[in-house]
């Protein structure tokens, strides 16, 4: 294996599939998937003051402060498993957000980030919210398309068989909600790190394989 670092941010609008294809990004890299709303919902869920504090931003469609978020993400980066790289999905989500990234890596003395721009269209962007259905046993990602899914059915995967459930904020008010603050707050990241030299822009239409065997060579050549 080699000691190359992967610090890969995976930038992009809800439902654009940074969470699909951070998972399986991190497999192959074999870093840790490091997701930001993956963790607060954790919280939430074991009703930690975490979780009290992020709760009604999280139903709402709106972004979690940036003092919890930036103290979440600085945490978890100081671990261990995260020395030789990360995927990193959902966070940074504002300026501040990111300066504060910027400033964790150089402390630990980390090598660049390599920033994923993962750009789908808003139609797409907004069936794919509406359809998605995750597993609450395997963590898995779904569609409602998908052949075996349907509501109130099973997971798909017959090692699984799990319950499907559909995230409180992929409900219709809560994704427009979240596709404006992604445009104000979020977008600027692009440029942010474009002019820094550190974006690089991977189509997010296609399949979920299709767009996997576009990122990994675009992470491999660039890291
Ligand atoms: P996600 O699973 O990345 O779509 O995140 C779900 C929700 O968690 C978001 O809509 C926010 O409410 C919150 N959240 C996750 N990551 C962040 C972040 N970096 N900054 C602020 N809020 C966040």
């Amino acid at each position: 294996m080699s000691d190359r670092e992967y610090n890969v941010v995976l930038l992009g609008a809800p439902g654009a599939g940074k969470g699909t294809q951070a998972k399986m990004l991190s497999d192959q890299l074999a870093v840790p998937h490091i997701s930001t709303g993956d963790i607060l919902r954790g919280a939430v869920a074991e009703g930690t003051e975490l979780g009290a504090k992020a709760k009604g931003y999280m139903d709402r469609g709106e972004l979690v402060p940036d003092d919890l978020v930036i103290a979440i993400a600085g945490e978890r980066l100081a671990q261990d498993d995260c020395a030789r790289g990360f995927v990193l999905d959902g966070f940074p989500r504002t300026v501040p957000q990111a300066e504060a990234l910027g400033r964790a890596m150089d402390e630990l003395g980390r090598e660049p980030l390599l920033v994923v721009n993962l750009a789908v269209e808003e139609d797409e962007i907004v069936r794919r919210l509406s359809g998605r259905r995750l597993c609450r046993d395997c963590d898995g990602i779904f569609h409602i398309d998908d052949e075996g899914v349907t509501d109130g059915g099973p997971c798909p995967d017959p090692d699984c068989e799990g319950e499907l459930y559909q995230r409180s904020d992929d409900r219709p008010e809560a994704i427009r909600e979240r596709l404006a603050v992604y445009r104000e707050q979020t977008e600027p990241l692009i440029d942010y790190y474009s002019k820094r030299g550190v974006l690089v822009d991977v189509p997010g239409e296609g399949s979920p394989d299709e767009i996997a065997e576009r990122l990994l060579p675009a992470v491999r050549d660039r890291s």
